[in-house]
């Protein structure tokens, strides 16, 4: 929820924009810290939020980097997280990341296929460096989430199936400047229930002892991220219970002596700090529907289109005694139906210029705006303990 400062604050500002609220970003850290046993490495996925005060503020708590893409390895060396704390993922590294994350030697590349495992080795050989890695295994567990972010079955493009570990065993041997280090898995995002991490732990278990027996034990498990947050209530679980969550491994995860653990974060970290703020520009009401009509749109905020993703949509108006509701579809102003936030959302009556917070949007959001329609660039604004500072 904002006071009346913040409020009166935005009423000043140019609107669409982001509003990351730092308090947030630094209580969901400390709690993380708190909760995580102090053996386990947290990294922290840049493709969430890149933004450069975000990145900060997780650096300072002694996170990792989880990138998908060169440039997010250059962002994370670029705000100081450390090459030996950088983990690198995706089906479809191009020869350059590559060569950027060789050169800055990286903690480790997560393989995702035989074919880039031969691609790296070749890259690597002409580095004169080898290359640590970590196999993608795909695990085969449902993460009960929406299907385009579930990415841990068979039919998903992620990830080594099982049945091709001997073949890649026999290759891995004949890699002279691969090293095999670890054993990946992320089997999706917005999980919120922990039974998937419980079935994950167990198909872990198995892969890991397949590891062993053939005399490999590697030195490290990562297991992804994917927890969830509570969209349809961001006030009053703010904080995801990282307790909970981290016990599950503790309990579950069977563990050879001197076998790091690794995690890779993202939403769960920086989703709550963010909001989407918006202007009313038009109301058009119908006989079956009333639109309430943004200044912001799927080009700011794209996962409602994209995922029929749920966000809370909250007036930033003040409390009017006996007030009027109205139901609403909270539409933006691109040129596609599906550009819309919500629908027959309940609201305080709205007029022109008035101002919606759309929730929970730190993560997935402003990193996935564009400038379809041309539209101008995304703008963010931050709160920082006490003051506070506008970046564009
Ligand atoms: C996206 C992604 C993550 C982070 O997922 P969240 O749901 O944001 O926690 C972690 N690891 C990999 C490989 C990813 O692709």
């Amino acid at each position: 929820m904002f006071n009346d400062t913040q409020r009166n604050y935005f009423k000043t500002l140019k609107t669409p924009f982001y509003y990351y609220d730092m308090e947030v970003l630094n209580q969901t850290l400390q709690q993380l810290k708190a909760a995580a046993p102090a053996d386990y490495h947290i990294h922290y996925a840049l493709k969430a939020n890149a933004n450069p005060e975000i990145l900060q503020l997780i650096k300072h708590y002694g996170l990792g980097a989880d990138c998908v893409s060169g440039n997010e390895v250059k962002r994370a060396l670029e705000t100081g997280f450390k090459p030996e704390e950088i983990v690198f993922a995706g089906v479809g590294k191009s020869d350059d990341e590559i060569l950027l994350g060789l050169e800055n030697d990286i903690f480790c590349f997560n393989v995702e296929s035989s074919h880039e495992l031969l691609v790296l080795n070749q890259l690597a050989t002409q580095q004169g460096k080898t290359a640590s890695i970590a196999l993608r295994i795909n695990p085969n567990v449902d993460a009960y989430t929406h299907k385009y972010i579930t990415t841990g079955l068979e039919e998903n493009k992620f990830g080594i199936n099982p049945y091709e570990l001997d073949d890649i065993l026999s290759l891995l041997k004949t890699l002279k400047n691969i090293r095999l280090s670890g054993l990946h898995f992320h089997i999706g995002s917005q999980i919120t229930s922990l039974t998937p991490y419980k079935n994950l732990c167990s198909r872990v278990n198995e892969i890991n002892q397949f590891f062993i027996h053939k005399g490999l034990t590697v030195e490290h498990i990562n297991l992804g991220g994917g927890l969830g947050i509570n969209y349809k209530e961001p006030d009053t679980e703010a904080i995801v219970d990282f307790d909970a969550y981290f016990q599950v491994f503790k309990k579950f995860l069977a563990l050879h002596p001197g076998q790091a653990v690794h995690f890779e974060l993202g939403r769960s970290i920086v989703a709550q700090c963010g909001s989407l703020i918006a202007r009313v520009l038009y109301i058009k009401n119908g006989i079956t529907t009333n639109f309430a009509i943004l200044d912001a749109g799927m080009t700011e905020l794209i996962r409602p289109a994209l995922y029929q993703a749920y966000h809370c949509i909250q007036s930033l108006e003040p409390a009017v005694s006996e007030e009027r509701t109205r139901k609403y579809d909270v539409v933006g102003p691109i040129c596609e139906s599906s550009d819309c936030f919500g629908k027959a959302v309940v609201l305080p009556e709205l007029k022109r210029g008035n101002l919606l917070a759309i929730r929970s949007a730190g993560a997935y959001g402003e990193v996935m705006s564009s400038r379809y329609n041309l539209r101008d660039e995304t703008r963010s604004v931050y709160s920082q303990l006490g003051q506070i500072n506008v970046g564009f």
